[in-house]
């Protein structure tokens, strides 16, 4: 990885079990360690839904029960095409979900320490028992455990699988990935059955860590252990936007989305600022009813009328331009930007626009000034006061603050936005499907009357093939 971001804000306190963003636990000032993660290393505050959705996941492939109840998790999301999350619980990452799109299901790869945490939750599935003396050969290295190493196995290992390896004494010793099933292990007497993804080493310690009633508890701790440093990132916001103002002397505008990085420039907005301000939101026609009870939440609860902005019907124009790709965002300009633009050129010489965006979102991203022309809306002047806040940041403050922030969190999504869009992971599709079919529904009848007539056949409704090259389609 090539671009740098910046340092990685994640921390824990291993006392107190809970993530930390500065060096020291502001509740027990014990010193903060590290996590390891993958960059850009934005992870988001999972809920109680996350935690309910990755148990589920552990306990259909392994059999232990409400693991992660108690805890804190966070998502961190891995870069590449297949949508994949390191679940990073305890302070480190555990566990590795991700959506095979072959299998059109969430799997999990397992790290050493999250295995033992199954084992201790009683998993009984996928378990691989090795000799002993094998258990010495493959320690402090990785390799493949053989068949003529093997004492006992489950029988509902398939090729692909994750699995849990243990030496005789039932003690966890490695995790692995299943090369063959285990009808196929049943057969032969040699060959590799497993090849190790993590092995323990002679100074491994476990121990299992400590837990809370309920996530809420969790969560005030959480907060408690980072007020100095929220308060710091606070002052550090507001101070940016009343300087900015100060130099810029325009009119003020934020463009709220209903997501938690445009709420949270708001709420600082306003704290720095005042209500003079104009709050705008776009609706494209393609938003959750969360998304458009969050817009009323929030001018109930801070007292603000919100300007709303329509582009033209997403549905009219589908017809007209067909099915937006990646590559064909037609949609982006017309129900988003076009609506924007038009208000900012009705209203403004120029305006001065506060912006949720955050370098750690993407690489991308990252690279962006704090303050800079917008280069489609020429009269609209950015700037950035959360620019150097992480996800986790953005939850402290609004968990804080008590902030309305949008339902749709709490129900697992991320990036709250039009329901159906071409940047959307097969993952994220999955998730549509199951919390809210009828939506699904609307858009999957656009598709077929689109691939009926363009002889497009299942695969690109189904394999979401519709989302990429807009070109070949045609
Ligand atoms: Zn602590």
């Amino acid at each position: 990885m090539k671009t740098y971001i910046g340092k990685i804000h994640l921390k824990w306190c291993k006392n107190c079990n809970i993530p930390l963003l500065g060096r020291v636990c502001e509740v027990c000032n014990s010193k903060a360690e590290e996590v390891k993660l993958t960059p850009p290393g934005d992870p988001r505050l999972g809920f109680q839904y996350d935690i309910d959705f990755v148990n589920k996941i552990i306990e259909e492939e392994f059999g232990a029960k409400n693991v992660l109840n108690g805890k804190i998790i966070l998502l961190n999301k891995l870069p590449g095409n297949e949508e994949a999350y390191e679940v990073i619980t305890d302070g480190e990452v555990k566990y590795i979900i991700y959506f095979d799109e072959e299998q059109e299901k969430w799997k999990i790869k397992l790290k050493l320490n999250g295995a033992r945490d199954l084992m201790e939750k009683g998993a009984y599935k996928r378990i691989v028992k090795i000799k002993n003396d094998v258990v010495e050969v493959l320690k402090n290295k990785k390799g493949s455990i053989l068949r003529p190493g093997i004492v006992e196995f489950t029988d509902d290992i398939k090729k692909g699988d994750d699995v849990i390896i243990v030496d005789e004494n039932n003690n966890v010793v490695g995790t692995g990935l299943a090369v063959v099933s285990s009808e196929e292990i049943k057969k032969t007497e040699k060959g590799k059955v497993v090849k190790v993804r993590a092995f323990i080493k002679d100074e491994d310690k476990y121990k299992p860590k400590k837990t809370y009633n309920s996530l809420e508890k969790a969560f005030k701790l959480m907060i408690k252990a980072n007020e100095g440093v929220i308060n710091n990132y606070e002052r550090n916001a507001i101070g940016f936007i009343k300087n900015t103002y100060e130099r810029i002397k325009k009119p003020v505008m934020v463009a709220f989305s209903g997501g938690k990085d445009s709420l949270t420039t708001l709420i600082l907005t306003l704290k720095a600022l005042g209500k003079d301000i104009d709050v705008v939101f776009v609706d494209t026609g393609l938003e959750f009813e969360e998304t458009l009870k969050n817009v009323e939440d929030v001018e109930k609860h801070y007292g603000i009328k919100i300007i709303k902005l329509k582009g033209a019907d997403f549905w009219e124009k589908v017809k007209e331009y067909g099915i937006p790709a990646r590559d064909y965002r037609w949609c982006s300009e017309i129900c988003k930007l076009e609506p924007l633009k038009r208000f900012i050129d009705e209203n403004y010489e120029e305006v001065l626009s506060f912006v949720g965006v955050r370098k750690y979102e993407s690489f991308n991203r990252a690279t962006k000034k704090r303050i800079h022309r917008n280069t489609y809306i020429k009269k609209q002047i950015n700037a950035l006061p959360i620019f150097h806040w992480t996800s986790l940041h953005v939850w402290i403050y609004l968990l804080r603050e008590k902030a309305p922030y949008n339902k749709l969190y709490e129900k697992g999504f991320d990036r709250i936005g039009c329901f159906i869009c071409p940047a959307m992971e097969m993952g994220e599709i999955d998730k549509i499907k199951r919390e809210f079919p009828h939506l699904w529904e609307k858009w999957e009848r656009v598709l077929r009357v689109y691939a009926e007539k363009h002889n497009l056949g299942e695969e690109w409704i189904k394999k979401g093939l519709w989302r990429w090259n807009h070109k070949k389609r045609e």
